[in-house]
C-alpha cells in the first residue's frame, strides 16, 4: 500500500491555515492559553510575505519589512517576544523625482525646490487655496485621488500622488478606494506644515538631493527591525513559542480538502494523506479564492461572482548582488517614472549589516505585476533582470558590471486591490466563509485586507485572546478596527 493512501486522523482545539505572521500569532496566543494547535503551511517555511532568503551568505527579506505597531500591546507583546535582536531604526528614505532623489514622504520645501519653477509656484498658491476654502468643500471622499486632492489641491496631485500610485497599482487613483490611504496614511497636520516650509525658507536650511545626505525628515518615522536573521527572525519567533507551547506546525503541505460544516482538513505531507478536526475553531489566513476553492460545501453562486471580481495583485522581487561597499544609506529608494521598471530598491545593508558580507551589498527591486506590465511576469529571468540592471545603471545606484549575481521571485496575491466597489463584495464572500459556526478568517490575504504586518500580527493575537476564552461565539475579526494607522 503507497503512502498516499494511509489516512491518518487527528483532533485539535484549533487549526490554522497558512503560517504567516497572522496564522503564527493566532497559534501563539491559542497555544500559550494551553490549547491544542495545527498550523498548516503550504510552502516549505514560515512566514509568508515576512519571509528572509539566505542566499550565499546574503539575506533578502521579500521587500524590506520595517515593523512598528500604533498599539502599545502589540509594540510591547513584540519587544518581548524578539527580545534585543529588535532594535530601533529611523526612517530614511528618498523619491526620484525630476531626475533628483527628494526627500520621501515629501518635504515641501524640498519638492517645491525640484520643481521647474513656473509649476512651483501654481502648487504654492492652489496648496493654500486648497486650504484656505477646504473646511466648505463638502465633496464626499470616495477614491484616493478625492483623499489627496482635499488635503493638498490638484497640483501636487499630479505630482506627489498621480505617478507613483498609477504605477503600483496600474490604475487610475481615481478608481482606487479612499479605505487605502485611510489604512495607510494620518491626514497632514497642515498649520504644522506651514511652520516648517517657512521656518526652512527664512533660515536658508534647503536639503540637498544627494543619495548621500544624512539628514533626516523631522517625523521621519521609527521603526523595528531584528540585527540578526532578517524579517524572518519575526515569524520564527512566533514559531518556536508555538512549538514550545506544545503546537504543531506542518509545512510543505497540500490542502486538499475543508468541510467548514465539520470543521475538517484533509492534508498531504510527505506523500501521507491526514485527516485532521478542529474542535473549537478553524482559522483561515489563506487567500479567499484559495479557501473557498478547497470548500466541500457549495458556494453561492452571488459570492463566487464577488470571488471573480475580487482582485489581488501579484509582485516581483529583483534581488541583485552587488560588488560595491554601499549604494545609498536609505532605508527605501522609490521611483514613480513608469519607464523604470520597479517601484522601489531597498539597500537590506542600511536595516543590518547581517544583511550582507563586507565589502558587498545588495538590492531588492520591487515590481508590482499590473495589467499595464503583466508581460514582466512570464518574462524571462534574463530578460527581466537585465532590464533592471540598466535601470539601475541609469540612476547611478549601481552598474551592470557590479552586480555579479541576481535572483527573481515571483509571489502571487501580495496586495489586495481596492477598487471603488470592492467593500459589498468583500463582505459577502466574508459573511458566508464565517456563516460556518467556528470557521474565523484572518491577516492580509485571509481577509483581503492592506495589512502591515503588526496590523496581521494584532488579528492573530486578538482572535487567540477572544477564542481562548470560552465560549467560541461571537469572535469574528471581520469588522476589527486596529488602533490607529502605524506609519
Ligand atoms: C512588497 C511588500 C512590502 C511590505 N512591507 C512591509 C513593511 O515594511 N512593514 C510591514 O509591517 N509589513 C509590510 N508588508 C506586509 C506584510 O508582509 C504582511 O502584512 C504580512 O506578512 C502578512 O501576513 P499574513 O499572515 O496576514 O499573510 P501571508 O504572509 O500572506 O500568509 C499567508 C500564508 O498562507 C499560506 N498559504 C496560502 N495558501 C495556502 C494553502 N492553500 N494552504 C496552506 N497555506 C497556504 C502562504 O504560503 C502564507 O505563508 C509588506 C508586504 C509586501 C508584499
Amino acid at each position: 500500500m503507497g503512502y498516499d493512501r494511509v489516512m491518518a486522523q487527528r483532533e485539535y482545539d484549533f487549526i490554522v491555515l497558512g503560517g504567516g505572521v497572522a496564522g503564527l500569532a493566532a497559534g501563539y496566543r491559542l497555544c500559550k492559553a494551553g490549547k491544542s494547535v495545527l498550523m498548516l503551511e503550504k510552502d516549505k517555511r514560515i512566514g509568508g510575505l515576512a519571509k528572509t532568503l539566505n542566499i550565499n551568505g546574503f539575506l533578502f527579506d521579500y521587500c524590506a519589512h520595517r515593523f512598528h505597531s500604533a498599539n502599545p500591546g502589540v509594540m510591547q507583546e513584540m519587544r518581548d517576544l524578539m527580545g534585543p535582536n529588535f532594535v530601533e531604526h529611523r526612517q530614511k528614505s528618498r523619491i526620484y523625482l525630476f531626475n533628483k532623489y527628494l526627500k520621501y514622504p515629501f518635504e515641501m520645501q524640498n519638492l517645491l525646490r525640484a520643481m521647474p519653477k513656473i509649476e512651483a509656484v501654481r502648487c504654492a498658491f492652489d496648496f493654500a487655496w486648497n486650504t484656505l476654502i477646504r473646511g466648505f468643500n463638502k465633496r464626499e471622499i470616495k477614491s484616493y485621488a478625492d483623499w489627496f486632492e482635499y488635503f493638498f489641491g490638484k497640483r501636487f496631485y499630479k505630482f506627489m500622488c498621480y505617478p507613483y500610485t498609477r504605477k503600483i497599482w496600474g490604475m487610475d487613483p481615481q478608481y482606487l478606494s479612499a479605505d487605502w490611504a485611510n489604512q495607510r496614511f494620518k491626514g497632514p497636520d497642515i498649520p504644522k506644515l506651514i511652520r516648517t516650509v517657512l521656518k526652512k525658507i527664512c533660515t536658508l536650511n534647503f536639503s540637498s538631493f544627494s543619495l548621500e545626505d544624512e539628514e533626516f525628515l523631522p517625523d521621519s518615522g521609527l521603526f523595528y527591525y531584528p540585527i540578526h536573521g532578517g524579517i524572518q527572525a519575526m515569524p520564527d519567533r512566533f514559531a518556536e513559542e508555538v512549538q514550545k507551547h506544545g503546537g504543531i506546525i506542518h509545512t510543505g503541505v497540500n490542502v486538499s480538502s475543508i468541510s467548514a460544516k465539520t470543521r475538517t482538513v484533509i492534508f498531504e505531507q510527505d506523500g501521507m494523506t491526514q485527516r485532521a478536526t478542529a474542535n473549537h475553531g478553524l482559522i483561515s489566513t489563506i487567500p479567499l479564492h484559495a479557501y473557498t476553492a478547497l470548500l466541500e460545501e457549495p458556494v453561492p453562486a452571488q459570492v463566487t461572482e464577488n470571488l471573480r471580481q475580487l482582485r489581488y495583485m501579484d509582485i516581483i522581487f529583483v534581488f541583485l548582488f552587488v560588488d560595491k561597499e554601499r549604494i545609498s544609506n536609505d532605508t527605501w529608494l522609490y521611483f514613480p517614472d513608469k519607464d523604470i521598471a520597479f517601484n522601489r530598491a531597498v539597500e537590506f545593508k542600511n536595516w543590518s549589516s547581517d544583511m550582507a558580507p563586507p565589502n558587498k551589498t545588495s538590492l531588492c527591486l520591487d515590481i508590482t505585476v499590473t495589467p499595464e506590465n503583466r508581460h514582466f511576469w512570464g518574462m524571462s529571468e534574463k530578460d527581466l533582470i537585465e532590464k533592471c540592471k540598466q535601470d539601475c545603471e541609469m540612476l547611478g545606484l549601481c552598474t551592470s558590471k557590479e552586480v555579479f549575481d541576481f535572483k527573481a521571485v515571483r509571489i502571487p496575491h501580495a496586495y489586495p486591490v481596492y477598487d471603488l466597489e470592492y467593500r459589498p463584495k468583500l463582505d459577502s464572500i466574508l459573511q458566508f466563509i464565517e456563516s460556518f459556526e467556528g470557521v474565523y478568517c484572518i491577516g492580509r490575504t485571509g481577509v483581503f485586507r492592506y495589512n502591515n504586518s503588526d496590523n496581521s500580527i494584532e488579528m492573530g493575537l486578538e482572535l487567540g485572546k477572544r477564542l481562548a476564552d470560552e465560549p467560541v461565539r461571537g469572535k469574528s475579526m471581520r469588522s476589527y478596527e486596529f488602533s490607529g494607522v502605524s506609519y
